[in-house]
């Protein structure tokens, strides 16, 4: 029988402002749950000149066979929901087997979180960066190409039928293909909207290094990735990564909730360099599992309108704050208490069914 998660009542406020006080938080409630705790530092720095880095917490058994990855942030304006989530792990933590470890990624992306965006300082969505070694860094979906001008011109936020120029190529190609040629991921324009970058970045250099060299013992691993955005408002939605020996259908049966799968999945769509992609590659010896989670915050044209202005804004404004910042916050992180009671519920429920359920 799967356990009932222990999210807290008050799910909301864990939420933090911002990534120093949700870093602080998190590495102090690490330590109150006695996790064993490494800091990635970053080269890049905070709005105030602050040291930024990703913050790993290990609970369990230190060279643990079994190991339930938690990682959040990679999309770093997103990692308000999943900050918060870890923090009510750490506060409850699921019980663990003796062969078994949660490792909590907190703010994969700090940088994004700290600047309020979803890219990191070198306008990357890490997301699309995890490619394999020999891989080229460069194309991009034909009709990515057609669509550049209309999602990345290069002047500053203003009304210029946006939506209504988007809906004339939905028309024209369906929106199923503008949306998969939008999200796959392009490696041609460094200051566009999902890009994969023109090489492994620090950040997922530095996580998959850890990953690679702290769960070398690990001959299992099931990992879940927390992000926001798709979805129903509030709503979660579990996508397997297709992987050998993982199917969206055993993983329902043994989560008892129920996960699609990536290329079946009407909402979702394929992506070139994912994390979980890469997952196989960095840990070899393991059997992997990989989950996808979002929580759905807003219509997904409302998502990628503020994206895009948000974008605008950090080419071609002055960069600063501006209320593009606030929209896109809004967008990804909904200040309302129900929908972060919600997100919390979701995730804790996520995390506690996988450290029962997971072979
Ligand atoms: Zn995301």
């Amino acid at each position: 029988m799967a356990p009932i998660s222990s999210a807290p009542p008050d799910g909301a406020a864990l939420f933090s402002p911002d990534y120093l006080t949700a870093s602080q938080r998190f590495r102090a409630a690490a330590a109150g749950a006695g996790a064993g705790l490494k800091t990635l530092a970053l080269q890049s720095r905070g709005p105030c000149g602050e040291s930024l880095g990703i913050d790993v917490a290990w609970l369990g058994a230190q060279s643990a066979p079994k190991v339930r990855l938690h990682v959040c942030g990679l999309h770093g304006v997103e990692a308000h929901a999943g900050s918060a989530v870890q923090l009510a792990l750490l506060q409850a933590p699921p019980p663990l087997a003796a062969d078994t470890a949660l490792v909590l990624v907190h703010v994969a992306n700090p940088w994004g979180m700290a600047w309020r965006r979803r890219c990191n300082a070198g306008n990357v969505d890490l997301n699309r960066n995890f490619l394999d070694t020999g891989a080229s860094w460069s194309g991009c979906p034909p009709l990515y190409r057609a669509l550049d001008p209309l999602l990345n011109p290069p002047l500053p936020p203003s009304r210029d039928f946006f939506l209504l120029r988007l809906a004339w190529f939905a028309l024209r190609h369906g929106s199923a293909a503008v949306r998969q040629a939008i999200a796959h991921g392009q490696y041609c324009y460094p200051q566009g909207l999902f890009y994969g970058g023109a090489g492994l970045q620090e950040e997922s250099r530095l996580l998959g290094e850890w990953l690679r060299t702290r769960l070398a013992a690990a001959t299992s691993v099931f990992a879940m990735d927390l992000h926001t955005g798709l979805g129903a408002y509030g709503a979660s939605t579990l996508i397997a990564e297709p992987l050998p020996g993982s199917d969206a259908t055993s993983l329902s049966q043994r989560l008892g909730l129920h996960v699609q799968c990536e290329t079946s999945s009407p909402a979702a769509y394929r992506v070139r360099g994912s994390f979980g992609s890469a997952l196989p590659r960095l840990l070899p010896q393991a059997r992997i599992e990989f989950v996808l989670q979002e929580i759905g915050t807003a219509p997904p044209l409302q998502v990628l309108h503020a994206l895009r202005e948000e974008n605008r804004w950090h080419h071609h404004g002055d960069g600063g704050d501006h209320a593009c910042k606030q929209a896109l916050l809004a967008a990804l992180c909904p200040a309302d208490k129900a929908w972060r009671n919600a997100a919390v519920r979701q995730g804790c429920l996520l995390a506690y069914r996988a450290a029962f359920n997971h072979s």
